[in-house]
């Protein structure tokens, strides 16, 4: 049985982008869940909740089990992250964003991933804490790599071998809220029993990450899918600011679902 997940962030309603993510997760799954991402909890709001669901259900989308919430599963994610300290493979970060800008500002060859600079490691041999503020934590890369060896994880029919070192020494758990997005993710795509995770092409990148804390956690691979991504017709990644094309407008607009699903198989968007 293929299950599946749509894991949409309530900061805003479904654009274009996330519809497009949804259908193919649905069309994909024998079963098919939602997982609200709110982590970013500065940015959530309430009604965005049901408000997804509400755009869900006018595609005629449903689900299979009552939706989860990633704020409800903190425990589970602090239980990951001391199974990962235990392990050795994180250690405690006390850079501010800006400390970080300047370190690598001062650098003449500073760590670049394929979305901007890296961590530069600042923090990772630090024998004291240098102050009492509450630290973030990183994945030592280089460690947790040492201790998997070799990996690899199915994308679409291709086995794609694993470069752990991607993105760097990753935040798996932020200062305010104790998890990220990497920790969280895997930790749910396990207790969901996820077996295939559909998801953007932007976040390849982050599977290489996943793979490496699956094997360090014990938890089942899952297979991969990464889907394009919908752009509006100046080329751009559709985002929130595209409120223009959110399903909620589209509706208001008099679109029924059968238009919108039409303009989602179709390539460009005006
Ligand atoms: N919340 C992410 C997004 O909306 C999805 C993350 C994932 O599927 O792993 O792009
Ligand atoms: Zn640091």
């Amino acid at each position: 049985m293929i299950i599946t997940r749509f894991a949409p962030s309530p900061t805003g309603r479904l654009h274009l982008g996330h519809a497009y993510a949804a259908v193919i997760a649905h069309q994909e799954g024998g079963r098919f869940l939602v997982r609200f991402e709110d982590i970013d909890h500065t940015r959530v709001r309430p009604e965005f909740y049901e408000g997804i669901l509400e755009d869900l259900t006018w595609l005629g989308l449903t689900w299979d089990e009552e939706p989860w919430r990633q704020l409800d599963r903190l425990a589970h994610y602090q239980k990951a992250l001391d199974q990962l300290k235990k392990l050795g493979v994180i250690y405690p970060c006390y850079c501010t964003r800006k400390e970080i800008e300047s370190e690598l500002a001062h650098l003449t060859h500073a760590p670049h991933g394929p979305e901007g600079p890296l961590y530069p490691g600042t923090c990772r041999e630090l024998t004291q804490p240098p102050d009492p503020r509450e630290p973030a934590w990183r994945l030592n890369i280089k460690k947790a790599s040492a201790l998997t060896g070799p990996l690899t994880f199915q994308n679409g029919q291709a086995p794609t071998p694993v470069q752990a070192d991607l993105l760097g020494d990753v935040i798996l758990a932020r200062k305010d809220i104790g998890t990220s997005y990497h920790l969280a993710v895997v930790v749910d795509d396990a207790a969901q029993n996820i077996t295939l995770v559909t998801r953007g092409q932007d976040l390849l990148p982050s599977t290489h990450i996943h793979r490496v804390l699956q094997t360090l956690l014990g938890l089942p691979e899952p297979r991969y899918l990464h889907h394009p991504l919908i752009c509006d017709d100046t080329g751009q990644r559709l985002a929130k600011r595209h409120d223009s094309l959110a399903l909620a407008t589209l509706r208001a607009q008099g679109l029924s679902k059968d238009d919108v699903l039409k303009m989602l198989a179709s390539p460009s968007l005006e």
